[in-house]
């Protein structure tokens, strides 16, 4: 990719000029390579774990064919052509026990859920369909009843050999439920990637402390370690740090000799106060920077020695939607994992925006309503300032703006993108 007139540090570019949001995220996936080990983790702790290496089955789920209810089993040639069938109950097979008899022709077995079915039956019938009699030897099957019914075959859910889970996948609750169902304790996972989180700013007071005139509380740091819980990473919290270079020029050294990724916040403008990307560049290799989004146009992204480095800006929701776009799929391609473009929803605007400046792509906080008529339509937070967590709060999602729209009606299809398509809940 020729990205090299996009790089130009140039105080005039325009947002025509600038690096597309997809030509970022394919910079982003292409400069960062994994850069983890494969390590053994307990399968109840492999939940949001990368895995390393594929999972086959090493045998037939289930095992064997059982019942799926509390009933009686039989053979279905055992029943009468027509009307009810009364079958004697000459066995009973609780989960869990070997059972060894064979059920003949005309006989029932009382079988609960989970049983492996003995030799000579192929369907259960649930006890609620059928009467039993009160000496509990006889069973009444309902007329009716279909072959198999009732019955997990072995192998239905996974055949031995089967490819279960391929190396890459960010492991579900319910990838580690197939997994344990395969009889595997232990998973090969990728070691957490090893994430430095730092503020910049002079403005900057702690959470805790007194604030005075002209201060602000830090809150991306806080909010950046909250986002970072949804992903396989080990946070260090490096604290804030004042708008000097040596300061910021010493840390960030010192910070990419012992992480994989360093996320600063603030500081990544032009402006002379800020020392972050030009100390990326003076330390190691600016990637990118400056973007042609909104929110999010500083952004930076480079890398210090092997540690990559991603420049995020100070407004608290240009951070939150730069985290979600690029520094999670980083996280990703640092991580071993698989990354896929996030589902986007075309759903109609309840809203309208006279005006967008075109050339750029614009994600704005929204949430789903229903409609009159029963459609979902994408509400828009009504105002547009970045240092606005209000409307990050109400906002589920975001709505995506295509660089060549310059206005929304009512009714016009818009992208809505889920905050669950972005790895973070949105509910
Ligand atoms: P900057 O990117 O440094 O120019 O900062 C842009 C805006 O974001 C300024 O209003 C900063 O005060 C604010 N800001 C920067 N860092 C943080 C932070 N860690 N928490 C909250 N606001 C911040
Ligand atoms: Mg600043």
């Amino acid at each position: 990719m020729n990205t090299g007139k996009k790089l130009l540090d140039d105080c005039f570019l325009h947002d025509k000029d600038r690096l597309r949001h997809d030509e970022c995220l394919a910079l982003i996936l292409e400069r960062l390579a994994p850069v983890v080990a494969a390590e053994q983790v307990a399968v109840a702790r492999a939940g949001g774990r990368v895995l390393a290496n594929p999972i086959a089955a090493p045998r037939d789920v289930p095992l064997h064919t059982n019942s799926a209810v509390d009933g009686y089993a039989f053979a279905q040639a055992s029943l009468e052509a027509s009307g009810d069938t009364v079958l004697p109950v000459v066995s009973r097979i609780p989960a869990g026990s070997r059972f060894n008899g064979n059920v003949g022709k005309g006989q029932a077995a009382r079988i609960f859920t989970g049983a492996a079915l003995p030799d000579g039956v192929d369907t259960v019938v649930m006890q609620e369909d059928c009467e039993v009699s009160p000496d509990g030897r006889h069973v009444t099957i309902p007329q009716g009843t279909r072959r198999g019914a009732n019955i997990r075959r072995a192998g239905e859910d996974l055949r031995e050999g089967d490819t279960v889970l391929e190396p890459g996948r960010f492991l579900q609750p319910q990838d580690v439920a197939a997994i344990a169902s395969l009889g595997m304790a232990l998973v090969d996972v990728f070691r957490p990637v090893r994430v430095a989180l730092v503020s910049s700013g002079d403005e900057l007071v702690q959470p805790g402390a007194p604030i005075r005139h002209g201060q602000v509380y830090d809150s991306n740091r806080a909010m950046l370690a909250a986002l970072a819980a949804s992903l396989p990473v080990t946070v260090t919290d490096l604290g804030a740090l004042a708008d000097d270079a040596g300061a910021v020029s010493a840390a960030l050294a010192e910070a990419a000799a012992g992480h994989d990724l360093i996320i600063t916040s603030g500081g990544a403008s032009r402006g002379e106060e800020d020392h972050i990307v030009e100390t990326i560049g003076r330390l190691g290799k600016r990637h990118l920077w400056q973007i042609a989004i909104k929110p999010g146009r500083p952004m930076a992204m480079g890398q210090i020695g092997d540690c990559a480095v991603i420049g995020l800006p100070g407004n608290p929701v240009a951070a939150f939607v730069c985290f979600l776009l690029y520094v999670r799929p980083a996280v990703v391609a640092l991580g071993g994992g698989h990354w896929r473009q996030p589902q986007r929803y075309p759903v109609p605007a309840g809203f309208s925006v006279p005006k967008k400046k075109p050339d750029r792509r614009e994600f704005w906080r929204g949430w789903l309503e229903t409609g009159e008529d029963g459609v979902p339509v994408a509400r828009k937070f009504p105002r547009d300032g970045s240092g606005l967590i209000s409307g990050l709060r109400l906002a589920t999602g975001l709505i995506e703006i295509g660089e060549d729209v310059t206005a929304v009606d009512e009714g016009d299809m818009v992208n809505y993108i889920p905050f669950g398509e972005l790895g973070i809940n949105g509910s």
